[in-house]
């Protein structure tokens, strides 16, 4: 017996926009990178997030950015609205973290948002609270408009109930306490990548935090985050390339040191990003000079021409394409090797002490 012919239907918007959303926030720490790179944008200097639960009861960070204005507030989280590109020839010369104004627009399709926030022009910090892309009133039978309060120039968002309406979802993630720990190694990615910019993590109700850096340098950071027993051990690492058009700066531990895991921080063009190719590059030139199963810190930071790289393959823009990706590694390999052998050289001619 044939079967019945299925029925093409249009989903509704909702689901739409519901399936959209676990695409681009899978976890907390999806969401908690998309706040982070917005607070960045915004130009702020400092960075406190607030966490219960992992950040599936509330995930909130406050910063001291240009704030939204009050006539924006309405768009902020509609899918697609952004302040930052007007043409699509805009993203080939792309200047900020954001440019396709999804992020906001997905976390309000799977939790509760409000926004508060102020401009340096603006008498007082304006709240607004957000659902499925649009303004709406906080409490049931009130006003959707965005309502006057205190508050300091800058931005605070609050996410409550994250995946409180994708069950499988919110199954899916493994305990509190795991998705706390990958809050956290975002916020220390993007602290030692911004090291003039302060940051503190902390679990709701604490007095302390979980996470602290200063403002200093990017060694300076790194000490404060991996202590000073690998501070001590690093070597800078900047150099241009003009033939293949990048730039790469890095700090990276010398021979002397090693660590159980590696630990491997890598941006392109200032997005924290992850790349098995460079990540193997880096094992084995060290291997070379470490004693065996022990590691190397590498921080890495590669800019390269916004046209050179697609950072659009993947809806977290976790990974990301660029040209001449061999030449590029083995560019980076051959710098860090002239650096560690000179290193090596200059100790060996020390005298003992
Ligand atoms: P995108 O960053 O791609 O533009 P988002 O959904 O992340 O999209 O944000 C939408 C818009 O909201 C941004 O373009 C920006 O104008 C505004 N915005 C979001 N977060 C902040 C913030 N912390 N400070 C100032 N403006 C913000
Ligand atoms: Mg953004």
């Amino acid at each position: 017996m044939a079967e019945r012919t299925p029925t093409i239907r249009k989903l509704s918007e909702a689901v739409v926009n519901r399936i959209a959303a676990g695409e681009i926030i899978q976890r907390p720490a999806n969401a908690i990178k998309e706040l982070i790179e917005n607070s960045l944008d915004a130009g702020s200097t400092s960075i406190t997030i607030t966490v219960k639960d992992g950040g599936l009861k509330v995930l909130q960070i406050q910063d001291n950015g240009h704030g939204i204005s009050k006539e924006d507030l309405p768009l902020v989280c509609e899918r697609f609205a952004t302040s930052k590109i007007r043409e699509f020839e805009d993203l080939s010369n792309i200047g900020t973290y954001g440019f396709r104004g999804e992020a906001l627009a997905s976390i309000s399709h799977v939790s509760h948002v409000a926004i508060t926030t102020k401009t340096a022009d603006s008498a007082c910090a304006w709240k607004a609270h957000y659902s499925d892309g649009v303004m709406v009133p906080a409490k049931a039978g009130g006003s959707s408009d965005a309502k006057p309060t205190a508050g300091n120039v800058g931005t605070q968002i609050l996410i409550e109930d994250l995946f409180f309406n994708v069950p499988i979802r919110k199954k899916a993630l493994k305990a509190a306490a795991e998705e706390y720990n990958r809050i956290v190694d975002v916020v220390t990615r993007y602290a030692i990548h911004n090291s003039s910019v302060s940051f503190t993590c902390k679990k709701v109700g604490s007095n302390s935090a979980d996470f602290r850096s200063t403002q200093g340098s990017t060694r300076d950071v790194i000490r404060q985050v991996y202590g000073p027993a690998v501070a001590k051990e690093l070597i800078d690492i900047t150099h241009h390339n003009d033939e293949l058009e990048f730039k790469i700066n890095a700090v990276v531990s010398n021979a002397n040191y090693n660590m159980k895991k590696m630990v491997f921080l890598l941006f392109i063009n200032h997005r924290a990003v992850d790349s098995s190719n460079i990540k193997r590059a880096m094992e084995n030139l060290y291997s070379v000079y470490l004693p065996k199963n022990a590691h190397a810190f590498c921080y890495i930071s590669l800019e390269m021409k916004p046209q050179n790289v697609d950072v659009n393959v993947h809806p977290t823009k976790k990974e990301v394409m660029f040209l001449n990706e061999e030449k590029v590694i083995e560019a980076l390999c051959d710098t860090i090797k002239d650096k560690l052998a000179n290193v090596n050289d200059s100790r060996m001619f020390k005298p003992a002490q």
